[in-house]
């Protein structure tokens, strides 16, 4: 866990999360009909680079990328290729973790490319709007659960099923701290959140069932019927009335 309290680390989580910012508005004009996931990474691991940063997913339990680029069905942990190819009507969805100055940020975003469906044009405006429903109860003296039940209640509104298998997290010092912050579950439970606490807040929603599965390449997580999923995600810093966004 990583309460940030010190002015100096707070600029300096800033700055972290300021690239991924960047990122997100520098390829949302790249992703495009006939562009390949692996030269989104590429854009992506380049830009982290100039910055003085690392890309924090390569290497991380063996990942091969800087980014997770997961398209359509697939819902998390996607593998950057040069095989996969994003085209019109697409949505794909690109997961960034960056450290700077020892300080780690994760965010993600899902795109479309040119003109989507309604189907999917409703689930990915619901997806952003959990993101912004949790990150609203991302304040010190609420609970962890608080964040999951105010994502779970976007979900429920709207039709969506919110993946249960993988879930939000602490970041700070390491990409992945505790405590777990699940889309799901009753207001009201888990740890008491304190000013400056780290949280990466991240509610991914299918169309149709929940489930997911692996593909043989390890990493791949798809949804088990094929149908669409969508991730939007952010670091904050929990604060007193509202949270800080950093990415
Ligand atoms: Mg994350």
């Amino acid at each position: 866990m990583t309460v940030v309290t010190d002015k100096r680390d707070i600029e300096k989580i800033r700055e972290s999360g300021k690239i991924i910012r960047e990122i997100f508005e520098m390829i949302v004009g790249k992703i495009s009909d006939g562009i390949s996931t692996a030269e989104i990474d590429r854009i992506v691991e380049e830009f982290i680079i100039l910055r003085g940063a690392k890309p924090a997913f390569k290497g991380y339990r063996g990942f091969p990328a800087a980014t997770c680029v997961s398209p359509n069905e697939v819902v998390v942990h996607g593998i950057p290729s040069k095989n996969i190819i994003l085209r019109q009507g697409d949505i794909v969805s690109v997961d960034v973790g960056v450290e700077k100055n020892g300080f780690f940020t994760d965010a993600a975003r899902t795109f479309s490319v040119g003109k989507i469906s309604e189907e999917a044009n409703a689930l990915v405006r619901a997806t952003k709007k959990a993101l912004s429903e949790g990150i609203k109860a991302a304040v010190a003296g609420n609970r962890i659960s608080d964040i999951s039940f105010a994502v779970e209640s976007v979900a429920k509104r709207e039709g969506l099923k919110e993946v249960r298998m993988f879930v939000g997290h602490g970041i700070g010092r390491q990409l992945h701290e505790a405590p777990e912050v699940p889309n799901w579950g009753e207001p009201g439970r888990g740890l008491v959140l304190k000013e400056g606490l780290l949280l990466a807040i991240e509610p991914m929603f299918n169309i149709g069932t929940r489930e997911v599965k692996i593909r043989p390449d390890g990493w791949t997580a798809v949804t088990a019927d094929g149908e669409l999923s969508a991730h939007f995600e952010d670091t904050v810093i929990v604060g007193k009335e509202k949270a800080e966004i950093l990415t």
